[in-house]
């Protein structure tokens, strides 16, 4: 709620005056390093098991987050992509081969489920794995929150190169509804998406009896994961599935609570529930990333696209916050996502694709903190009304809606209070302007 987070920012006013502040949020590290090879920050933290995230005790602690790997002032990442540069990617090619044939269809049924939006990544994957090496993908999408159309019409052009698309698309009243609850209480606008996401293809693929799922890119190649995970072709099961006894939120909140509070149905929260683990391997499920036995670059997949398809479109104008115009285009959310990052963490969109493409080496670290330095923390402003429409909650839609939110309507004035409240004083401080101002930058 918006009148607790605001006494908790009131008590902390003088951190913000001082020159340096060692009070953090969510658990980031205090001091700020950037990395010495690719400029990411030490505050970026890994991906999280969202449907376990409580926020049962205090606000901005119990957010806890585990961050970016630093050593020896070097990233994970970067160590990461050091390592592959000794792959011998034939190699890796053959046993791609040989895992594909174990699940070829050998009637030309479909045998893989390529889940995806019909971006350069997705639409890559789901490509060649049908023209070159000749399986038969079926692909599905868990639907953006407010499509663009360059997002609409990159799906259209996915489906027009030659794929059967399945897209599900969640009830759209308890969808605003919680992702409204996951900006007020955890300032993370994709948290629903993000469960959905990778919730839906698992129930998809058992739906079609079709084990193999393919990813394009594993998340372990930007962070050092979870303590189970360890980096093989498989995705990282927990971020996919739940065990059986987890208790599950949403928002932070317990999701029974949310039913029973709110008066929602087993079929209103389904889309966000992930398989059981138990199911998984009963199942035979197997979650691979193409990106393990492949030399994955973004900007290839691109021109992959391009060259590929016949009206695949960039965004029309580059993406709020960074200088880019070819990654995450598909949904308004995006923008206000980005925004968030810079929120919480201090790391915007120039920062994630700046970091990106210096690893990948497309652009050198000078570019990169120059492009960083014009970019960082600019306001979204191009799809905001959209956002704020969506996002605007009509008061008597749910039962015991007070409980959750102290203003149903959502509005840029509203927006910009509550960011104020998600700053941290270690990475903002208190100037002449109306907004904190963010202390460091690579
Ligand atoms: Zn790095």
């Amino acid at each position: 709620m918006l009148s607790k987070r605001k006494n908790n920012f009131n008590n902390l006013s003088e951190e913000y005056l001082k020159d340096k502040s060692e009070v953090t949020f969510y658990n980031l590290p205090k001091k700020v390093e950037f990395c010495k090879t690719c400029t990411m920050s030490n505050q970026k933290p890994i991906q999280t098991i969202e449907h376990t995230q409580n926020l049962s005790e205090n606000i901005t602690t119990s957010d806890k987050k585990v961050t970016l790997d630093f050593k020896d002032g070097i990233c994970y990442a970067c160590r990461h992509r050091n390592k592959k540069k000794d792959i011998d990617w034939k190699k890796k090619e053959f046993e791609f081969r040989k895992l594909l044939d174990k699940y070829r269809s050998r009637n030309g049924s479909y045998d893989i489920v390529c889940p995806g939006s019909g971006g350069k990544d997705s639409f890559k994957v789901a490509h060649e794995l049908k023209y070159k090496y000749g399986m038969n993908p079926i692909t599905c999408t868990f639907a953006p929150c407010i499509y663009t159309d360059t997002g609409k019409n990159n799906l259209i052009n996915w489906i027009n190169t030659g794929f059967s698309n399945y897209n599900f698309t969640m009830d759209g009243k308890i969808h605003r509804l919680f992702t409204r609850l996951c900006i007020d209480n955890l300032l993370h606008p994709f948290q629903t998406w993000i469960m959905g996401q990778k919730a839906f293809p698992n129930k998809f693929a058992k739906m079609m009896k079709i084990p193999l799922v393919i990813y394009g890119e594993n998340p372990r190649e930007y962070d050092q994961g979870t303590k189970s995970a360890f980096y093989d072709e498989n995705v990282i099961r927990e971020l996919h599935t739940r065990e059986k006894n987890d208790e599950l939120f949403i928002a932070g909140i317990p999701l029974e609570k949310l039913k029973k509070d709110l008066g929602l149905s087993n079929a209103e929260v389904e889309p966000y529930i992930p398989m059981t683990t138990e199911d998984y391997d009963k199942e035979g499920i197997k979650c691979i990333t193409f990106s393990y036995y492949h030399d994955w670059h973004q900007q290839g997949n691109y021109y992959y696209v391009r060259d590929n398809s016949e009206d695949f479109k960039l965004s029309e104008q580059r993406s709020a916050g960074t200088y880019s115009r070819y990654s995450s285009l598909d949904d308004k959310i995006d923008d206000l996502y980005y925004y968030t990052t810079f929120v919480k963490f201090g790391i915007g969109r120039a920062q994630y694709d700046a970091c990106h493409e210096v690893r990948a080496g497309d652009i050198n670290i000078e570019e990169a903190k120059a492009l960083i330095k014009k970019y960082t923390g600019e306001y979204p402003t191009r799809f905001m009304k959209d956002i704020c429409k969506w996002l605007s909650i009509k008061k008597d839609a749910f039962k015991n809606l007070d409980k959750f939110l102290d203003q149903p309507e959502f509005t840029e004035e509203y927006f910009a209070d509550l960011c104020e409240t998600f700053k941290s004083p270690h990475l903002f401080k208190k100037t002449n302007e109306k907004k904190l101002q963010i202390r460091y930058l690579p």
